[in-house]
Parts: structure tokens; C-alpha cells; sequence
């Protein structure tokens, strides 16, 4: 595996110290108020854990899975509910934790499709954010990173399901593209 990888993006003592910092305002946030994380599968697994375990105040956990339409990796916007949320999310703070925002087509869309559950609040947690994304109006509250708009694996994301469980967030090798690697 090492050499499909190009560069260490963010190292793991750089993503654990960022959620340290994001966790400390959560909890600053939500003092004293019931939360509800809400993970995007499969790639905020990771951030799900470390950020959740971080927290001091009380939290319940949800998971929803989502496919995007698009053409080739760009993200349309239209999106497929795969596996959807267990809780009433009515009357309850709901905290999106998510992976990475890239266009934020896919985060608007679920952004206003929970806001319509009748939840009292719904923010959005991401470890990762992309320069598209500032391109459409989604308010992310916590951003652990801002990146360049390159293509990342590790840490809950993955390549053609490949590199979900590396510690740190690289930068792929071109030649694993080009299908000699993956
Ligand atoms: P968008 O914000 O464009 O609607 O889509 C976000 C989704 O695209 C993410 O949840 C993730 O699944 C995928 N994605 C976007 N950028 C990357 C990247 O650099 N690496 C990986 N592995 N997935 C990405």
C-alpha cells in the first residue's frame, strides 16, 4: 500500500489535535442541551468515533447512507436515500458529522431534508472541506480542515472502497488511478 501513496495530506497527531478543538466547541455549544449525531456512511465512520468519544456532553448516534447521481465523481445534487435515520428526529439538536464536503450538493440536499423532519436545530460537523464548496450557500459550522481540491483517502475514505482504515489522509499516486494500483 505504501507506494500507491503520493503524500500525507494530515497526519494522525494533526487530525486527533483538530478534534480535540472541534469536540471543545461542541461541547461549548450544546451545554446542558440533548444531541443527536448524525453519521453520513460509510466514510464518516471514523471521524463518527474520535469526534463522538471526545464529547463530554451526553449524545445518541444515528447513521444514514446516501448515493449522490452524478457523472463520473462530480456530485449532482440528486440523492438516493440507502439506509435512513432510526430516530424521530422531531424537536431534537441534530449535529450532521461528515467525512469531507467537496461540492456540497450532496450536505445541502440533507441539510433540507432534515430540517423538514421538524428537528429544533441542524448543524453540520466535517473533519474536511474543499474550496467547491464555498461555491454553494450550506453553512457548516465546524470545519476541521479546509484542503486543497485534490482527491484524499484514509481515515473513513476510501478509493474504490480501498484505503478506508489508514490512520492519516493521503494523497493517491497517479498510477493507481491508471489501474495498477487499486
Ligand atoms: P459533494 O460535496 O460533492 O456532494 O460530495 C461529497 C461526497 O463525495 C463525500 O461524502 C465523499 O463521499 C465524496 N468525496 C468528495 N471528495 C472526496 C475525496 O477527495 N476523497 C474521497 N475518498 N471521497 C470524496
Amino acid at each position: 500500500m505504501g507506494n500507491d501513496l503520493e503524500k500525507v495530506l494530515l497526519s494522525e497527531s494533526e487530525i486527533n489535535a483538530r478534534l480535540d478543538q472541534l469536540a471543545a466547541a461542541i461541547d461549548a455549544d450544546y451545554k446542558g442541551r440533548d444531541l443527536l449525531l448524525v453519521g453520513v456512511l460509510k466514510g464518516a465512520i471514523m471521524v463518527m468515533a474520535d469526534l463522538s468519544r471526545r464529547l463530554h456532553t451526553p449524545v445518541q448516534m444515528d447513521w444514514m447512507a446516501v448515493s449522490s447521481y452524478g457523472s463520473g465523481t462530480k456530485s449532482s445534487g440528486v440523492v438516493r436515500i440507502l439506509k435512513d435515520l432510526e430516530a424521530d428526529l422531531h424537536g431534537r439538536n441534530v449535529l450532521i458529522v461528515e467525512d469531507i464536503v467537496d461540492s456540497g450538493l450532496t450536505l445541502s440536499w440533507l441539510l433540507g431534508n432534515l430540517r423538514s423532519r421538524g428537528a429544533a436545530s441542524v448543524e453540520v460537523a466535517t473533519l474536511l472541506r474543499k474550496p467547491e464548496a464555498a461555491k454553494v450557500n450550506v453553512d457548516v459550522r465546524y470545519v476541521g480542515f479546509d484542503i486543497p481540491a485534490e482527491f484524499v483517502v484514509g481515515y473513513g475514505l476510501d478509493y474504490a472502497e480501498n484505503y478506508r482504515t489508514l490512520p492519516f489522509i493521503g494523497t493517491l499516486a497517479p498510477h493507481v488511478y491508471e489501474g495498477r494500483g487499486a
